[in-house]
């Protein structure tokens, strides 16, 4: 079995439900979530005139080689209506690898740890409630020091739980 960090965004529809959806279906396709964090209320970053995402970051446990799982990724990505029109543009669902074990992989389809996961906040806020302990395999440092000494000031709100609003 591998540890893998996955990376769940929302920014069209009901966001809340696109991600309960999205963490079910990776259930049903081989990605055993272990943990998941709380919902985080994020700025669009990038392409700014677009509404606020709901981000989230799952712990889970799988037997898929890493192309194999981006496969499923992208099948559910799919399957929960995300057209791929506008390049960083509003979707009901994205879901991004951010580290598959120890593992780097460069490939054109895939790239692991993921590239821009020091630069984003909305990644590393709800990864570190998560794992701030865990050391990027590259770089070495620790979640809480990648979040420590990001340079992303934008917003990240932890959400109320859904069941109290
Ligand atoms: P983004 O997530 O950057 O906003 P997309 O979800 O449309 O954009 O992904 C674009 C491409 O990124 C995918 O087709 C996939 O092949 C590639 N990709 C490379 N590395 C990763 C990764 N670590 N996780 C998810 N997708 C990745
Ligand atoms: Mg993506």
């Amino acid at each position: 079995m591998n540890t893998v960090y996955l990376s769940l965004g929302s920014n069209l529809g009901d966001r809340a439900s696109n991600l309960d959806r999205a963490v079910a279906e990776l259930r049903g396709a081989g990605v055993e979530v272990q943990r998941v964090s709380s919902l985080y209320e994020t700025e669009p970053v990038g392409r700014r005139a677009q509404p606020w995402f709901l981000n989230l970051v799952a712990e889970a446990e799988t037997e898929l080689f890493p192309v194999q799982l981006l496969g499923r990724l992208q099948t559910i990505e799919i399957r929960l209506g995300r057209r791929r029109d506008v390049v960083q543009g509003p979707r009901t669902i994205d879901i991004d690898i951010l580290f598959y074990g120890n593992f780097r992989i460069r490939s054109e389809r895939l790239v692991v740890p993921h590239p821009r996961l020091e630069q984003r906040r909305f990644v590393l806020e709800p990864l570190a409630e998560l794992a701030p302990e865990l050391r990027h395999p590259v770089s070495r440092l620790t979640i809480r020091e990648l979040l420590a000494s990001t340079a992303d000031r934008s917003a990240v709100r932890r959400a109320p739980p859904a069941n109290l609003t």
